[in-house]
């Protein structure tokens, strides 16, 4: 009883706070600064550093560790709380008006590809410190705590975030990655505690929202010269095993109306992919990226092909249309070349990850009254935010990859397009926190 009359007032005393205080609170925030971004940047991009100009930051690795040193004593410099959870995970927290309140989460990873860029992942993160630093500046407390996380070994198979949706199978913690480490023995080198790795799991209800902030890693922003991508999911991917098999026989002997040439029917198959995904309305891609005849050899009628089939989109149902389209023209192929044409789905796949609708208004609202262009766009690249819209109402802003470059050295994005995503940032979280007020 007392404890449900003491929050009825906090609630009652936040809310009386809060009418005054977000409008306002958006229209004090000075702009992001693109010369601090681009510094964070460059100072982050000492851990790692190859001769590339990229960066060899492979989570777990020796830079790993130093990279996120530097980014938990400059996340401590600015004042907030910060601890590591059992998966790695760096949470660093600013306390609200309201410390019972749901936490806004926002931030991305710092971890790189071998042969990465500067980029993909500490951009999200220096867009979340810069926002903390636009706060403090103007002296403006939210009414809910705000909470930026740093995932750990994003690049490696979304471990932090797999954690934290409960996710990370056992199984996986025996993998290990290119800095000699398994995601066990990795996880506890950087700070993590992989025998309490269920502590790391976060229930749905935690989070009032998740903001990530990343770069495009496409070129469509940078083409369409438009500040920020408002994305409306991560695409599911479908992926398939096809078979074919037809009768290998003498490449020379044997009449052409007398053959059945699996690798004539792979090619009608693959032609078959490409137009399905083409002429279907909508955005969903299809790809045969392998194939394989046998025994293969120049003289030899192919007896059997392999070879793959992926299918993307953001919608389960698409990707469902799309494969049932393509079995559809398998089956006609089959009977005219006769030929036997198997399909075996991969259990790699992953589902489409939607964004939070509610998000992607706020994200649009902020981008249109800062007098920033957007897009909406659907991202064709794995990030944590798909983890992460199982646990709280999830948004993803992107900013511009110049010539769509990414996961190399040459990845760049301008401080001026950086600091225009932190500007949207910081102006989303604040949306949020007032617009939670309403509810
Ligand atoms: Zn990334």
């Amino acid at each position: 009883m007392t404890s449900v009359g003491l929050r009825n007032i906090a609630i009652i005393l936040t809310f009386v706070a809060g009418i005054f205080q977000p409008a306002a609170a958006a229209e004090n925030l000075p702009k992001a600064s693109p010369d601090r971004m681009e510094g964070r940047i460059k100072a982050l991009s000492h851990f790692g550093k190859n001769s590339d100009g990229g960066v060899d930051r492979v989570a777990y690795t020796d830079a790993d560790l130093h990279g996120r040193a530097y980014i938990i004593s400059e996340l401590e410099a600015m004042g907030l709380t910060v601890r590591i959870d059992a998966a790695a995970n760096i949470f660093a927290r600013r306390e609200g008006r309201d410390p019972s309140a749901k936490p806004i989460l926002f931030g991305s990873h710092i971890d790189s590809v071998p042969g990465g860029g500067n980029y993909d992942g500490p951009t999200g993160v220096i867009a979340a410190m810069e926002v903390i630093d636009l706060l403090n500046a103007a002296n403006i407390q939210t009414t809910r705590p705000l909470e930026l996380v740093v995932f750990s070994n994003e690049e490696g198979g979304l471990v932090g975030s797999l954690a934290m949706r409960g996710h990370l199978q056992p199984s996986a913690l025996a993998v290990v990655n290119a800095s000699g480490r398994s995601i066990a023995d990795g996880t506890n080198f950087i700070g993590g505690n992989i025998s309490d790795i269920a502590s790391a799991e976060v229930r749905a209800d935690t989070y009032e929202a998740f903001i990530e902030l990343h770069i495009e890693q496409g070129g469509i922003l940078d083409e369409e010269k438009l500040d920020i991508g408002v994305v409306e999911g991560i695409v599911g991917i479908g992926w398939w095993d096809v078979t074919i098999d037809g009768y290998a026989n003498h490449g020379g002997t044997t009449a052409m109306n007398n053959r059945r040439d699996a690798m004539v029917s792979a090619a009608e198959l693959t032609l078959a992919v490409n137009r399905i995904a083409l002429e279907m309305d909508g955005r969903q891609v299809a790809t045969v990226g392998r194939i394989q005849a046998f025994p293969g050899a120049p003289n030899v009628i192919p007896g059997r092909v392999e070879m793959s089939l992926e299918i993307r989109d953001l919608e389960q149902a698409k990707i469902d249309q799309v494969y049932a389209a393509v079995e559809k023209a398998a089956a006609e192929i089959a009977a005219r070349t006769k030929t036997g044409i198997s399909f075996k789905e991969i259990d790699v796949a992953s589902e489409p990850a939607p964004t939070d609708i509610r998000m992607r208004k706020i994200i649009e609202t902020a981008a249109r009254e800062l007098g920033y262009s957007y897009r909406t766009m659907p991202s064709g690249a794995g990030h944590d935010a798909q983890d992460m819209v199982h646990i709280a109402p999830t948004g993803m802003i992107f900013v511009p990859s110049v010539g769509g470059v990414s996961h190399s050295p040459n990845e760049f994005t301008t401080p001026d397009a950086m600091a225009k995503g932190a500007d949207v940032l910081a102006h989303t979280i604040l949306a949020i926190d007032a617009d939670a007020l309403e509810k």
